[in-house]
């Protein structure tokens, strides 16, 4: 489960890690107490916020007040924002990265740092970072944080500071089941205090019966994750262009992994399940066209779901409502000729290997 920055930010408070005054806002009238300049931060389950405009800096009441009225409402990469959290600013004298998170071949956590932070991590060079597993079942240990804090250059003091705020983030990604907690960037300030300015934090859902207090917290899905799940129909947005439809979410997942074998990326993900019912795959089909794909790959294995049953619906679709991308169709299984004839016959590519049909999918995407 993703939290919230406002949200990881408590958490972190609780543990000890320094963070920003600040408030939460859906209004520009709920910011009171605060000292200025402030930052008005988008509140969405997503990284990025400040290239994509809901990262905003504001000098008095008047402008943060304007600057929270600009951001509630907008529109990132198909997040609404709802809420923004608006923090007293912190005078930056630089940014590192700080983050824990599982190392499931090492079967260990793992600690990465580099004073390279502000930027997306992936973008850093490997020989900038520094990566250092944990013990499990243990404190974060002493020869890790001198190796981090000589890596990062740190003086002494700088060094300690630095060396509690790792330790507390060890101790809060163990006592909260994360998968993931990352402070990017972790700011030391003109005062030569270190600060989270940013906060990520990941939590395992299969340990989510121990932590009562995190049910029911809110997940961000966008408007159209959100129809598909109002129908029944898992759908998850991507970053790429690719539509994906699949039955079967391993199956979804193996299709995407080919996809991205082939050199393309998929955008949508699309879980038919078990279905074969021509009136749930139309469904699947009006969603799929309102994410707007380059080119849609439909990959059925029918082994009790009927191949054709499935591309009847694709056809009903295309007859009542029309289809204005490609359809790349893999389909195996049970009556799969009949269903490659009828989706051949409606002019879609139809074939039963899943590698030539991810290549076809990508040469098609225009
Ligand atoms: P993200 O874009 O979603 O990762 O949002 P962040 O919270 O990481 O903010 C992006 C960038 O805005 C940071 O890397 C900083 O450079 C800048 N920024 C954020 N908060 C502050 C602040 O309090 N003071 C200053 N000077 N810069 C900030
Ligand atoms: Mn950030």
């Amino acid at each position: 489960m993703k939290f919230h920055e406002y949200k990881a930010k408590e958490l972190f408070g609780a543990y000890g890690i320094p963070v920003p005054r600040g408030v939460l806002a859906t209004s520009g009238k709920d910011i009171e107490g605060l000292d200025y300049p402030v930052v008005v931060k988008a509140q969405v389950l997503i990284g990025g916020r400040k290239k994509a405009g809901g990262v905003k800096f504001a000098d008095s009441p008047e402008e943060a007040s304007r600057a929270v009225d600009e951001i509630i409402g907008m529109d990132i990469r198909g997040y609404e924002v709802r809420q923004v959290l608006v923090e007293e600013a912190a005078e930056i004298s630089k940014e590192y990265y700080l983050g824990i998170t599982i190392d499931r071949e090492e079967r260990a956590p793992l600690l990465m740092t580099s004073a390279e932070g502000g930027v997306e991590i992936e973008s850093v060079p490997d020989d900038k970072i520094l990566k250092r597993h944990i013990p499990p079942f243990s404190v974060l240990p002493p020869y890790v944080l001198r190796d981090a804090s000589k890596f990062l250059g740190l003086a002494k003091e700088e060094g300690k500071a630095f060396s509690a705020i790792a330790r507390a983030m060890f101790r809060l990604f163990e006592k909260e089941d994360a998968e993931l907690v990352e402070i990017n960037p972790l700011v030391l300030t003109s005062k030569g205090e270190f600060v989270a300015v940013d906060a990520k934090l990941m939590s395992d859902d299969s340990a989510l019966y121990r932590h009562k207090e995190f049910q029911g917290m809110e997940q961000d899905l966008t408007p159209l994750e959100r129809e598909a799940e109002s129908k029944g129909i898992a759908l998850i947005q991507l970053d790429g262009d690719i539509g994906v439809i699949a039955n079967g979410a391993g199956l979804t997942m193996a299709t995407l992994d080919m996809i991205s074998l082939k050199g393309g990326k998929g955008g949508v993900f699309l879980d038919l399940g078990g279905t074969d019912d021509p009136e749930k795959v139309k469904e699947a089909f009006r969603l799929m066209k309102k994410a707007k794909p380059s080119v849609i790959f439909l990959n059925i294995f029918g082994g009790i779901t009927r191949c054709d049953s499935v591309a009847q619906g694709v056809k009903e679709v295309l007859d009542e409502e029309g289809i204005d991308v490609a359809v790349v169709a893999r389909i195996k299984g049970v009556h799969e000729d009949e269903a490659k004839q009828l989706l051949r016959d409606a002019g879609f590519v139809a074939v039963s290997s899943l590698e030539r049909a991810a290549e076809e999918t990508v040469r098609l995407r225009g």
